[in-house]
């Protein structure tokens, strides 16, 4: 088996196509299992995976403080690191500095290699530019303290296209998958970034693993007809790495076999690899998916931007997700945290005023003033207008513990 890399264009920089995220290690007793998460982890690297991503709140606020660990003995050395800036914790310009020196120390080294500004949309990016995020990303690189500057994504195209173009990134992270083709950054993000020189990291391949466990039985009725055998994991990250235009695509492997599983998959994983009756029966797959969801919403975002703010495909995403996989609180809390405005900007489905604009912009014909009341029913409860603030307040109150 030999691990496959991509170039990243602005640097020369040959990164493995698979990455190891670790925001889902192994865990025991509620804490990280260190020496099982340590294992895998080297493990991945002595077979050829050269990039990992780590992030202050994963695993509340552990995951860069284990890795700082688990890269000793010389393993540091083999790796590009990545990490990212939190601007929820950023309040004034040298909040970022002081974050910086503080992850450099969890993380046992004197550099970030892939440094990024964590989960933007419109909002926080425009935050961050306010508070002078560019020039603490010139500073930190002319400093050495990181190599190449980047941001992770969660926002809407237009966002997407607007931070691209404000800096001269060497690379960004989006969320992409079969299921994700127009959401958020989406394949004419990634053609954009792609276009303007800048390696792509991608993010969820798998939905959080939604998309490799426990698939509905008519999608799994699909992928047995294939003539290869493979699991739907497969299936979905060889559909991720066809695109050329990807460069990395992180996984949060936990298991021991999930590692094995996907490093064979990357072993063969060349960019235009799968055939047209491969894509033919993805194609199925996808179509399937679609009608199990509940709101046959495109993620087209003709409908944005809303006036009172709602994400209304973002919002439509996490109520297809509610009802199309199982760990529907997991769902839940990640609504609260991307919609309630604690990990963004505040954009769920409680904000709307059925003004109706969006209906008349919506070539699917959504009636979407109904449907958001439904997704609004579903996640948030009569209470979001008290719990959304308290989860802020003990969110930032959690994160200040993290770094300080
Ligand atoms: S009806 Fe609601 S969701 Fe649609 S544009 Fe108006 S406020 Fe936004
Ligand atoms: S316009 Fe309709 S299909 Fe497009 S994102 Fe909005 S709700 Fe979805």
């Amino acid at each position: 088996m030999h691990m496959l890399y991509r170039t990243v264009p602005k640097t020369g920089d040959r990164l493995s196509i698979l990455g190891f995220g670790c925001m889902r290690l192994p865990k025991k007793g509620g804490k990280i299992d260190v020496e099982r998460a340590t294992r895998q982890v080297r493990i991945a690297i002595d077979r050829g995976v050269n990039y990992i991503d780590t992030a202050v709140p994963y695993h509340n606020g552990e995951s860069e403080p284990f890795l700082g660990q688990a890269l000793a003995d010389g393993y540091r050395e083999k790796v590009f690191l990545a990490t990212k800036l939190p601007p929820w914790q950023v309040h004034r310009p040298e909040d970022m500095d002081r974050i910086l020196d503080a992850q450099l120390e969890r993380l046992r080294t004197d550099h970030i290699d892939y440094y990024l500004v964590h989960s933007l949309d419109a909002r926080s990016w425009e935050k961050m530019d306010g508070l002078g995020v560019r020039e603490f990303l010139d500073r930190a690189k002319a400093e050495g303290k990181i190599v190449n500057a980047g941001f992770s994504f969660h926002g809407d195209l237009a966002a997407f296209r607007e931070i691209v173009g404000a800096y001269p990134w060497e690379f960004c992270q989006i969320q992409y998958n079969i299921l994700d083709e127009h959401n958020q950054a989406g394949t004419e993000g990634l053609r954009y970034a792609s276009e303007r020189g800048l390696a792509v990291i991608i993010m969820e391949p798998l939905r959080g693993g939604r998309l490799a466990r426990r698939v509905p039985t008519a999608v799994q009725a699909i992928y047995d007809q294939a003539e290869i055998e493979r699991t739907p994991a497969a299936w979905a990250l060889r559909w991720v790495w066809d695109h050329p235009e990807v460069t990395v695509v992180l996984s949060g492997m936990n298991e021991e076999a999930h590692i094995d599983e996907n490093l064979a998959t990357a072993d063969a994983a060349l960019p235009g690899s799968l055939d047209p009756e491969e894509h033919a029966l993805i194609d199925r797959v996808k179509e399937t998916y679609r009608a199990l969801m509940q709101v046959d919403c495109t993620g087209c975002n003709y409908c944005m931007p809303c006036p009172a703010g709602v994400n209304i495909p973002e919002c439509f995403s996490f109520y297809n997700n509610y009802h199309m996989f199982e760990n529907r609180t997991e769902t839940k809390i990640m609504y609260l945290g991307r919609l309630g405005g604690i990990l963004g900007t505040e954009a769920y489905a409680g904000l709307c005023r059925s003004c109706g604009k969006c209906e008349k912009a919506c070539p699917q014909h959504l009636p979407i003033r109904d449907l958001i009341g439904d997704v609004s029913r579903t996640f948030e409860g009569r209470t979001m207008k008290i719990k959304v603030p308290l989860m802020k307040v003990a969110f930032s109150l959690a994160q200040r513990r993290l770094i300080r």
